[in-house]
């Protein structure tokens, strides 16, 4: 994790003041539950170590200014983008600002609203942007908290990951669930985030790995996720062809014992291919909680690798990069691998023996460079906690 200070330092350099306050909010990886949450069915992420800071110092006037380190350019100051609050509309654009500016809007139109004021935010994020990790939820979640909190909102943490949720889908125009942002306003260390996106009851679940000898790595492909935009969108409609062919109002509804009549019902294979991912994901995310409720952590690898095997041949939103980097991990010595996130490159998540960083890493590494594909890069993670105020 990078210096949380450099953020207040770049905030007084941009914006020639200091910050009132420093906010943090993580990206997060899901372990299980891979397109289930437009489906209203069951998640299971945890918080990353990588979180994007927002320090932000309110103003008089209903100026929004927004900078970010990662979008500074060349120039000795990263440039500022500034708005009238009052001008705030959904469909200005989807230009990195409208991230933060959709959280100000959403906030304001918020049931019973909860209108913040104008403010100045300078933003600073080491989740890696576009690799499936959440890094425009984290940048919406510390925003929304700032806010919250310079504010004097009363929202509870669930609010305002429905505000952030509308600021991307809403304003920005990006159709996402919700899981993202409760994952980055509601983790807890060293647990996973069970979460029911139908009810939206939510609940902690121990992830015990390192008791088990166990730990969890990450395989970043740093190949880009260029399908994933219109797939997402295709892979709605699918799902929610299926559903309606089978009379229910969401494949949740579809229990795995119901499944292979569900499936006998659906005329078209692709369908069948997606409905099957769909209800055999919500049981394995099941499976995982159980597991890891009886303290065997060990034992969720096989269900993590079969989720793998179906998002790769029934929901098909896998990739070259994604399957040898799932395989490679597998011949490492990995007890389950399956890539996380939206596909089409991103991350692979691997449940691994303490220890197996390094070689795991360099047999991937050697993988993608024999195939001419690019550097992957590998780092143990473990669960961290949700947004917080750091100063
Ligand atoms: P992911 O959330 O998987 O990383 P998205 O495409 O959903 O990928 O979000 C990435 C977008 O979020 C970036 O293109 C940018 O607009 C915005 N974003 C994320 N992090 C930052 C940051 N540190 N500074 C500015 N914009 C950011
Ligand atoms: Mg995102």
């Amino acid at each position: 994790m990078t210096d949380p200070e450099t953020a207040l330092d770049g905030f007084r350099r941009v914006f020639g003041r200091p910050a009132e306050g420093l906010w943090s909010a993580p990206g997060r990886a899901n372990l299980i539950g891979e397109f289930t949450d437009f489906n209203d069915g069951f998640v299971l992420p945890f918080a990353l170590g990588w979180s994007a800071r927002a320090a932000v110092a309110r103003r008089d006037d209903d100026r929004l200014r927004v900078a970010s380190a990662q979008r500074a350019g060349d120039g000795p100051r990263a440039p500022v983008f500034e708005v009238r609050r009052a001008e705030l509309a959904p469909g200005a654009g989807r230009d990195w600002f409208a991230y933060v500016h959709g959280v100000a809007w959403a906030l304001d139109h918020a049931p019973g609203g909860l209108p913040a004021g104008g403010a100045d935010i300078y933003l600073d994020s080491d989740v890696p942007i576009g690799a499936g990790l959440s890094s425009s939820a984290a940048v919406e979640c510390a925003v929304a908290l700032a806010l919250h909190d310079l504010f004097g909102l009363t929202a509870t943490r669930r609010e305002l990951a429905t505000a952030a949720r509308r600021a991307e889908n809403d304003y920005v125009g990006v159709p996402t669930g919700l899981m993202d942002q409760m994952a980055s306003l509601c983790c807890t260390v060293g647990h996973a985030l069970f979460l029911d996106t139908r009810s939206l009851e939510a609940r902690h679940v121990a992830l015990p790995l390192s008791a088990a000898g166990l730990e969890l790595l990450l395989v970043n492909t740093n190949t880009p996720r260029t399908l994933a935009g219109s797939a997402y969108g295709d892979r709605r409609d699918d799902c929610r062809r299926a559903a309606a062919q089978l009379g229910v109002a969401a494949l949740r509804d579809v229990g795995p014992d119901e499944l292979d009549a569900a499936l006998a019902e659906l005329s078209d294979p692709t369908t069948r291919r997606r409905a099957r991912h769909v209800v055999t994901e919500d049981a394995r995310v099941l499976e995982v909680v159980t597991l890891l409720d009886a303290g065997r952590p060990e034992a969720i690898g096989p269900v993590l690798s079969e989720g793998h095997r179906s998002l790769r041949d029934d929901f098909e939103v896998s990739s070259a990069a994604l399957d040898l980097a799932v395989d490679t991990a597998l011949a490492s010595g990995a007890l389950g691998a399956r890539m996380t996130g939206g596909g089409f490159g991103g991350a692979v998540l691997a449940l691994a023996p303490a220890g197996l960083a390094g070689p795991l890493g360099r047999a991937v590494a050697d993988a993608f460079a024999a195939a001419g594909l690019p550097t992957p890069s590998t780092s143990p993670v473990a669960a961290a906690g949700g947004a917080a105020r750091l100063r």
